[in-house]
């Protein structure tokens, strides 16, 4: 695979892992992996922004390999005496992972922009790609469910996804915008793809997608837009994804997950558990084992991803 520039678009656990095999397959080309900021909430006082944590844990190579989020490694003093002290305790801190959150907030409250703070962070773990917060100002993901209307966090990890979805908004400001990165990144001559990594389309892509001006900025950029099925045999391979279909009245099935991106997609990565969707699918199809369970894994996925873009851009 040589591609001179991919951009990413990237929500928690499942995008992390394309980001990362991209960026392992990215040789001496630049990677640009824009950052899902919806789920970022205010908690013990701290600014957490899960997503982009995830992503650079994962790229820095300092995440958790069990669980996928959070620091490997991790321990928890903090969260032990916290309890001990009656405190919030559920959404889990670790004690290195708090040292994020603290730094971030301070450096928040001193002026700078989550953009400027997210490259700086990515830059001391040694992450080769530019991690890019989808935007610097806020734009939160909440549930509308059966049992009223959930903050991102609070529907995710507290109600562990129990309440039966009926619609998913993005709350957000009338200056709301992408990021410079983000528009810097797709202006540049040398992007080859952008590759819509196997996140939830519904909580982790589409706030993405709801940035005002991101969207057209995406078509606009004049370059194959590939995703990668974020369902392997008609099921996630972890959270809500296929919950939440079933839930908004869509069927389960992964040619349902092109309908989501429409009109930006010039091609899908199904994995070949799903082949038979393959002829229900209006863009051109790569079918490939997506589960990336190893290192390996990531890499092989991501090579495969960018050469079907770089294929499809050839042809246009
Ligand atoms: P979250 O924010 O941590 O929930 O993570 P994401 O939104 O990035 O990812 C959730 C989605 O990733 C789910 O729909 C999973 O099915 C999908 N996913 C996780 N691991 C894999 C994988 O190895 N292959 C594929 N194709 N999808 C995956």
């Amino acid at each position: 695979m040589t591609a001179r520039h991919i951009l990413a678009l990237s929500g928690g656990v499942g995008g992390a892992k394309l980001a990362d095999g991209l960026q392992q397959a990215c040789n001496d080309g630049r990677l640009t992996v824009v950052v899902n900021t919806g789920d970022d909430f205010t908690h013990l006082g701290l600014n957490i922004s899960p997503d982009v944590d995830t992503a650079l844990y994962t790229l820095g190579g300092v995440a958790n390999p069990e669980t996928g989020w959070g620091r490997r490694d991790e321990t928890w003093t903090f969260m032990d005496t916290l309890a001990r002290l009656g405190g919030e305790t559920w959404f889990r801190l670790g004690d290195g992972d708090l040292a994020t959150h603290v730094e971030r907030t301070r450096r928040l409250a001193a002026g700078e922009a989550l953009s400027a703070i997210t490259a700086d962070f990515a830059r001391r773990l040694g992450i080769q790609a530019d991690v890019v917060p989808m935007s610097d100002q806020p734009l939160r993901t909440r549930v509308h469910s059966d049992e009223g209307i959930f903050d991102f966090q609070d529907y995710f990890v507290r109600h562990q996804c129990r309440p039966v979805t009926r619609s998913i908004e993005f709350a957000q400001g009338d200056d709301v915008r992408p990021s410079p990165a983000v528009l810097a990144a797709l202006a540049d001559d040398a992007l080859d793809a952008i590759v819509i990594c196997p996140s939830n389309p519904y909580l982790s892509i589409a706030p993405i997608l709801a940035v005002p001006g991101l969207r057209d900025a995406l078509r606009e950029a004049g370059v194959p837009i590939v995703a990668v099925s974020p369902l392997v045999g008609g099921a996630a391979v972890k959270g809500p994804t296929a919950k939440i279909m079933a839930e908004l009245g869509v069927p389960v099935t992964a040619d349902e997950i092109t309908r989501q991106y429409d009109d930006l997609l010039a091609g899908f990565v199904l994995d070949e558990r799903d082949a038979a969707l393959r002829e229900r699918i209006a863009v051109p199809v790569h079918v490939t084992d997506t589960l990336m369970r190893s290192a390996d894994d990531r890499v092989r996925v991501a090579r495969e991803t960018v050469d079907f873009a770089k294929h499809l851009k050839a042809r246009a």
